[in-house]
């Protein structure tokens, strides 16, 4: 069979002619819009979101590629699992597979049927299933607790995550480790009209029977809780009460206890009832405003769930100790203060649980040491490209050192400011955070806001007051810093991690180990921009050490909408992804390529279909030529007027026989 038989467009891009932006383009929407989703560039997979579930997975259609090779049959991002599994078992080399897009363009439902068809194949028996139900049970419960419904997509993963399948020798999976990167804890207490909280809130107030709903004190109806935006609480499509059950059985499935599941259901509730409690303005005998909990009902019910003395949980919310070498000092803290601390333990309560979470699956399917395994990584995590540390296509033209420079620079990058600045909660905001990038990085050549523009007499309305703007080799691109010195900062009152570790509640105290204290540092917790660069660096470490495969993922509209394929949105994403760059590489990665009139002319007494005399069209002489010779499909692509050859090696060969027979 031949690449193109009965294709629509080209299934290679790198076939393409000719070959610029526009015909790229075209090419994606022309398939797109006959359901092909799929596209190939060399190796890599493309694929644009259909947004409508197609007939092209399930079983029969993963028997099929299993059987084949690469370019044998329609891209597929099977296809591209195969070729990852297949080489990580016989030539026993570990594949990752890096998957970049946007928010909504498909990244994780791509590692998703990654996992699948690599569950499919990998081999039966009784443990070798267990293991595969684990791995694949992992899903549900990491989206329950990490994804939520945002503008761009109605169930978009507030986390990064990487995850290594273990295999033996044989290709077996023994278990796997799962990474998780960044969780978007913010959402907790905050998020933008029209977007939910993760989904587990709803989850649980849906899906809950009327014991357990009573059992954790909470209400039904969503509008009551302050952490969960009125009137956004159902998504189209999406059956709360129907996930809580997979939740529930994925959990138990991983190997969670009824007892481990109540508690976790009870931090969830914790989270929930926190949001509700209304702190108020009281003023101290000397005038000095403090705060104090409007209603005690609410911490009243904190108390009695997790056991902890409501009391001392109020004065840990209203008040802080400062502890220097020789005494404590108590101060209270104003209403905005208190609301500050209440929504910080809320967001770190639920972070952490997280983070327990992953933990505690991981202990599932961790693999004891031993025997040497075989790894295939799977990465799906948004915003990756614009860390640039995998050089899939080397850029020549562009010197990224000057913008890791400006991100990461130990005492003078953006980072490390932004860290400084964390360092006095309550003296700086946003605001004065800019200002101060805007001071120091006035001059920088990659660095523009609304204030070094005015100096410069450049207006670009596009751009807020609160943004800044960083030339990344991809594009430009606009941070606002609303927020971020809220985002990164970690920090949650001792007072409070005391609190906390003095619960009954086992997985609650557990998870504020540093309220023990005879555990108690003084060191602060490093901030998510420390954490984020240190976590990164060993992922890189980790990634370089395997075969990459890749899979980029195309958003075509901004409506979550079916057959609505948006020319200009996905050139910009095609930009970004440098696919344009990707299909010359690749291209040039052919050591042969020549119109089908010139190769028959030379090579054509290779064969006796179409020496001395051949009537038939060029392209099919040259297939019959080709075929004769048994040369294998992966070396071949078939364009339009010309014959790509991959490798010199098939080029010398087709010489050699040329040579013999003249
Ligand atoms: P990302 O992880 O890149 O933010 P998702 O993988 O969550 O995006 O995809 C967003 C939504 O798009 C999914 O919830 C699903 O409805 C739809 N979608 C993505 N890929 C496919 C696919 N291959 N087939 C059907 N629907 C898909
Ligand atoms: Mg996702």
């Amino acid at each position: 069979m031949t690449l193109l038989e009965g294709s629509i467009g080209v299934e290679d891009l790198v076939l393409l002619e000719p070959l610029e932006q526009e015909s790229l383009i075209k090419n994606l929407q022309l398939r797109y819009e006959n359901r092909e989703i799929y596209t190939y560039i060399g190796n890599v997979l493309v694929s644009v979101n259909p947004y409508q579930q197609l007939p092209i997975y399930g079983p029969e259609f993963i028997a099929r590629y299993w059987d084949h090779t690469f370019y044998e049959l329609k891209p597929h991002v099977y296809a591209l699992a195969n070729v990852a599994y297949q080489s990580l078992r016989d030539q026993d080399q570990d594949q990752c597979i890096l998957i970049t897009g946007e928010s909504g363009a498909g990244k994780t439902e791509a590692s998703k049927l990654v996992m699948t068809y690599v569950a499919a194949v990998c081999g039966e028996g009784e443990r070798v299933n267990s293991v595969k139900e684990q791995l694949l049970q992992s899903n549900p419960v990491l989206e329950a607790f990490g994804n939520a419904k945002t503008i761009r997509n109605n169930n978009s993963s507030r986390f990064g995550k990487y995850m290594d399948i273990e295999f033996d020798f044989k290709g077996s999976p023994l278990g796997g480790v799962i990474t998780n990167y960044l969780l978007e804890k913010s959402r907790v207490v905050k998020h933008f009209e029209g977007e939910r909280n993760f989904h587990i809130f709803y989850q649980l107030l849906a899906g809950a029977d009327p014991q357990l709903l009573k059992a954790l004190k909470l209400e039904r109806d969503t509008d009551g809780y302050a952490y969960l935006n009125p009137g956004a609480s159902r998504v189209d499509g999406m059956d709360d009460t129907a996930n809580f059950k997979t939740l529930q059985s994925a959990m138990t499935v991983i190997g969670f206890s009824k007892e481990e599941i109540r508690q976790v259901l009870e931090v969830v509730a914790l989270v929930l009832k926190l949001g509700n409690v209304e702190l108020a303005d009281e003023f101290q005998a000397n005038g000095i405003p403090a705060s104090g909990i409007r209603d005690g009902r609410g911490i009243q019910e904190i108390g009695e769930m997790v056991g902890l003395n409501s009391v001392e949980l109020e004065r840990a919310l209203c008040s802080r100790t400062v502890e220097t070498a020789k005494e404590k000092v108590v101060t209270a803290l104003n209403v905005v203060q208190a609301q500050y601390a209440r929504d910080a333990l809320a967001k770190n309560v639920y972070s952490r649980l997280f983070n327990w979470l992953v933990n505690r699956i991981n202990e599932s399917i961790e693999v004891g040491t031993g025997e040497k395994r075989k790894v295939m990584g799977v990465l799906d995590i948004y915003g990756f490209e614009i860390l640039e540390g995998i050089p899939w296509v080397k850029v020549d033209y562009f010197d990224n050192g000057i913008i890791c420079n400006l991100i990461e620079h130990n005492q003078q990058g953006i980072l490390a400011m932004l860290d400084e600045e964390c360092l006095r909660p309550g003296v700086v905001s946003d605001s004065t955070f800019l200002a101060k990038l805007n001071q120091v990085f006035s001059k920088h050549g990659h660095y523009e806001s609304k204030v070094t523009q005015n100096a410069q007499h450049q207006y670009d309305h596009s751009m807020g007051l609160s943004c800044f703007r960083i030339c990344h080799y991809a594009g430009k691109v606009t941070y606002n810093v609303n927020s971020f010195i809220d985002k990164n900062n970690d920090l949650l009152f001792r007072d409070l991690s005391q609190a906390m570790w003095k619960a009954q509640h086992p997985l609650l105290r557990s998870l504020f180990p540093e309220g023990d204290p005879k555990q108690a540092s003084l060191k602060r917790p490093p901030t998510a921009g420390v954490q984020f660069k240190g976590s990164v660096a060993i992922l890189m470490k980790n990634l370089y050490s395997k075969k990459p495969n890749y899979i980029r993922c195309i958003k075509p509209n901004e409506h979550q909408q079916r057959g609505e394929f948006s020319s200009e949105l996905v050139a910009v994403q095609a930009r970004y992804l440098g696919l344009l760059e990707n299909v010359r590489v690749r291209r040039a990665g052919y050591a042969y390529r020549q119109t089908y009139e010139s190769f028959l002319e030379r090579y054509r007494l290779l064969s006796r279909s179409t020496w001395p005399r051949w009537d038939g069209g060029d392209r099919e002489g040259v297939e019959k030529v080709l075929g004769e010779l048994s040369v294998s499909s992966e070396e071949l692509a078939f364009g339009k007027t010309k014959i790509f050859i991959r490798s010199p090696k098939t080029l010398f060969y087709l010489e050699d026989q040329r040579r013999l027979r003249i």
